[in-house]
């Protein structure tokens, strides 16, 4: 059976077993048996998808400094890299542009939050019922990000030139120094003379091929480890919240499956001149890890290893545009920013003109590029430009989505990384390599 119908099957298994374990709650007593072990089948489960998630984890530090180095030695030099960072930043930024139209068109047109033209009151009591019920965690979690002003948006690019090298590689998702260094890391050693640097250089590719190596076999368990993951996630979350809240899944939803399945296979067809089918066909594995795992950085692994063995794009593009992309594109995330904030500005009878609409979209821009890949992170950044607008309650708002996001989460994960793969293809492409094997 083909990977990803095994990931497929262990996402549909994890389904039905945590919504029997959702009936069943009702059914079991306080101090039933059967209670315990339903909880302790859960509670394996999740930890053997926090097994899976760390495994993926731990080989990205290594991955993403010998990917940029080697990749950029091969390229030689810096006349070489600074066309393919052009071109990359290029299509990220406009890519994200389109990402966030696409959001702001939907949640103004179907305004999720208003109800015959008013602030929905309902959904606005169901907020603040979820909010109240939140878990400390999550609560703590809100409370240490709304602290954060809107000036601490420099923070996330203070960051891009790390103090202390171990320490930037050791930021959950936050890659952006471990890049920057990898890129003058490789830059300078491009400058040695060549009996110098042939021994460095092959040792870092050979650490890279290593790398991927291990991303297979780690890959190999996926389903085991999607499967952990989900039971938990699926039997956690808050379905009543989903039938009030279902105008604004729908907006985020339709809105992302626009990004995905209209905008960028445009993209791909006209820009890149790629078969978006074939695209989409090629990077079913990493699309299916960046749903499971909701991190773009967890991710990273897989979407390299698909972009090279399936799309065919050299190692001297896709080992660049690629660890970048899951630090600082995220399409998904700033169209997702966007529909939150201005529904959370709608429910609370906040009235968004067109000159706030585009500090939000400013805003969610640039928050995009300094959020980290790793799950719900871009819940901070939605308090963060909430607050700055001077909306009322954004706090207690922002908990009672947090407590909902999951699977929001899981879907603009996708996107973000479909995004990154469009980009690498793209510039391949436009520096004559074969994408799927087509040339001209
Ligand atoms: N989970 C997302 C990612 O890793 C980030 C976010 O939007 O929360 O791409």
């Amino acid at each position: 059976l083909a990977a990803h119908w095994q990931i497929l099957i262990a996402l549909l298994l994890a389904t039905l077993l945590a919504s029997g374990f959702r009936a069943l709650d009702g059914i079991f007593a306080e101090d039933d048996w059967g209670r315990g072990v339903m909880l302790n089948t859960i509670t394996v489960c999740g930890f053997v998808g926090g097994l899976f998630i760390q495994a993926l984890k731990m080989i990205i530090v290594p991955l993403v400094m010998s990917a940029i180095i080697s990749g950029i030695a091969s390229l030689g030099g810096v006349e070489g890299f600074g066309r393919l960072g052009l071109k990359t930043v290029g299509f990220y930024m406009t890519t994200t542009f389109f990402a966030v139209l696409v959001g702001l068109l939907l949640v103004n047109t179907i305004q999720p939050g208003l109800s015959g033209g008013e602030p929905d009151l309902e959904i606005r009591a169901a907020l603040e019922q979820q909010a109240a019920g939140a878990s400390d965690e999550e609560k703590e979690k809100v409370a240490v990000a709304g602290e954060k002003k809107a000036g601490d948006f420099a923070d996330l690019f203070k960051k891009m030139i790390p103090p202390n090298v171990v320490q930037a590689a050791s930021n959950n998702g936050q890659l952006l120094g471990l890049i920057f260094f990898s890129i003058l890391f490789a830059v300078a050693m491009t400058q040695l003379p060549v009996d110098r640097m042939s021994p460095l250089s092959g040792s870092i590719q050979g650490i890279y091929d290593v790398m991927i190596r291990v991303t297979q076999w780690i890959m190999a368990l996926a389903p085991i480890g999607v499967f952990g993951l989900m039971v938990p996630t699926i039997y956690e979350s808050g379905v009543e919240l989903f039938v009030v809240l279902g105008k604004y899944f729908g907006t985020v939803v339709v809105a992302l499956g626009l990004h995905l399945f209209v905008v960028m296979p445009l993209v791909l067809k006209y820009i890149g001149k790629i078969d978006p089918l074939a695209h989409f066909r090629g990077m079913r594995m990493a699309l299916l890890t960046a749903f499971s795992t909701a991190s773009s950085s967890a991710t990273l692994p897989e979407t390299m290893h698909c972009i090279q063995n399936n799309a065919g794009v050299s190692k001297r593009i896709s080992s660049f545009t690629l660890p970048l992309g899951a630090t600082v594109n995220m399409d998904g995330t700033a169209l997702y920013e966007c529909v939150a904030v201005l529904f959370v500005a709608q429910v609370m009878g906040e009235n968004f003109g067109l000159a706030a609409q585009f500090a939000v979209v400013v805003t969610a821009l640039l928050t995009s590029i300094g959020v980290a890949g790793v799950p719900s992170a871009s819940l901070v950044a939605i308090l963060l430009i909430l607050n700055s607008s001077g909306v009322k309650n954004a706090d207690m708002a922002v908990v009672a989505l947090l407590s909902v996001d999951r699977l929001l989460d899981m879907s603009r994960t996708a996107v973000n990384v479909f995004g990154d793969s469009c980009a690498a293809v793209c510039i391949a492409r436009s520096e004559g390599e074969a994408i799927y094997a087509t040339s001209d």
